[in-house]
């Protein structure tokens, strides 16, 4: 049932110009004007349907319907914040902390995944008296005046005038491994660069707080890394007495398939667990998991409080995801569904020469296109037509990375078999077609 909604794209474009300022970005050469969405499916203004391969937020489809009960049912009784007694928010940390180790039993609520990352680096400089940060130097932790610092995939070129608390370790690359050795050899040359920069970082004023390393380096790019690879790297930031946060925003909530959290994957334990993005559907709520010891001995130096964090809407909201993804068994989904993607995939680049690399695990997976495969350079434009020409065969893909020659695929966990064949006949003719 489309809707047929007026107002021309380029009148809308030049109203969000003005409104939203001149260099806010739209996906695509001719932006989407979408009016609504159901499971895996995006509508436009004109009712044309596209499948969406793209959206990690809607992370049990768009507009579910448990969720959109569940929030609207709570919306109607009672929203308020968390100064009052209200058992939403015990109900939800109860269910979530039984997903996590034992080590990680308590949880902050906030409304973002920047707030979150905010919040654990704060805790971390609290526990242990420094302010030194370790990230890596292509990826994204948010946007607030402190984690945007550590976020240089979206400021490489303020990054570095700002950052005298942090220090960056070259984010893993698979295709293109540190050192150019691969496995466990690119674990421990990583684990190498964390130790130099953690030496750097105590012989200056900062000290060394902590690392944060999203455990499936997603917005890096997502490498194909053996599991366990982050170990010696986490036994270097342990040595140093530095805490270990991880940024579950991107792989958490079963994205990748074998997991529920990109953590256990790599078989780590961290100290601190930030979440967002997909926790809540699309409502806005993130969360900081943290022991209650190494979250006590925060609230004994700062009184946080968020106004909207853990509201009782955001945490019916939240509890409706989880119980979608125990009760369709999306993380299993996302591991059979995500099984074969790799497999179509590495037939696409059977056949087609400018695939150079596939990787991925569960409902994150994606290609990297090259001009040469010995050289490995980049096809950077070519990536760009193909994202724009997927788009005209109703298909909602990125593209990431440095060279952003990188497609991004990462629909909702309810993604089935048949929607993979859609992408990748469409891919496969995209191919064949877009010029090099
Ligand atoms: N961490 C990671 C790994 C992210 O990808 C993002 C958002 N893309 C964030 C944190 C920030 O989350 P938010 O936009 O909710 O502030």
């Amino acid at each position: 049932m489309p809707s047929e909604h007026p107002g021309d794209a380029s009148e809308i474009s030049a109203r969000r110009a003005r409104l939203l300022g001149p260099k806010v970005s739209t996906f695509y050469d001719e932006p989407l004007h979408v009016v609504r969405a159901k499971g895996v499916w995006l509508w436009d203004q004109n009712g044309r349907k596209y499948l969406d391969c793209y959206n990690n937020v809607p992370h049990v489809g768009h507009c579910n319907s448990r969720v959109v009960e569940a929030t609207a049912r709570q919306a109607a009784t009672l929203n308020t914040h968390t100064r009052y007694l209200h058992e939403g928010i015990l109900d939800y940390l109860d269910r979530l902390t039984c997903t996590f180790g034992k080590a990680l039993d308590a949880a902050v609520m906030t409304c973002t995944g920047s707030e979150a990352n905010d919040l654990a680096i704060r805790m971390a400089e609290a526990a242990t008296g420094k302010s030194g940060i370790i990230a890596t130097d292509w990826t994204y932790h948010g946007n607030t005046a402190l984690v945007s610092q550590l976020s240089r995939s979206n400021s490489p070129g303020v990054g570095k005038a700002l950052s005298g608390f942090a220090r960056f370790v070259p984010a893993p690359d698979s295709y293109r491994p540190l050192g150019g050795v691969a496995g466990m050899a690119h674990a421990n040359a990583f684990a190498r660069a964390v130790r130099e920069r953690i030496e750097e970082l105590e012989e200056s004023r900062h000290g060394f707080a902590a690392a944060i390393f999203c455990p499936f380096f997603v917005n890096e790019g997502f490498p194909d890394l053996p599991e366990g690879w982050l170990k010696p790297a986490v036994q270097e930031i342990r040595k140093a007495g530095g805490i270990v946060i991880a940024d579950e925003v991107q792989p958490g909530f079963g994205r990748i398939g074998t997991h529920m959290w990109g953590h256990l994957r790599q078989g780590i334990q961290p100290d601190i667990v930030t979440l967002g993005k997909p926790m809540a559907n699309g409502h806005p709520v993130g969360a900081v998991v943290a022991g209650s010891a190494l979250l006590a001995s925060f609230q004994t130096k700062y009184r946080y409080f968020n106004t909207f964090g853990g509201n009782p809407v955001s945490c019916a909201a939240a509890m409706a995801v989880l119980d979608e993804i125990e009760e369709k068994g999306l993380l299993e989904n996302a591991r059979r569904v995500g099984e074969f993607a790799r497999q179509r995939l590495n037939d696409l680049a059977l056949k087609h020469e400018i695939v150079g690399d596939t990787r991925g695990s569960g409902l994150i997976f994606g290609a990297e296109f090259v001009l040469d495969c010995e050289t490995k350079k980049p096809a950077t434009d070519f990536t760009s037509r193909v994202v724009n020409q997927m788009r005209d065969r109703g298909i909602v893909l990125g593209s990431l990375g440095r060279s952003g020659n990188t497609l991004k695929i990462r629909p909702p966990m309810t993604f089935s078999r048949e929607n993979a064949d859609f992408l990748f006949d469409a891919l496969d003719q995209v191919l064949t077609t877009a010029l090099r």
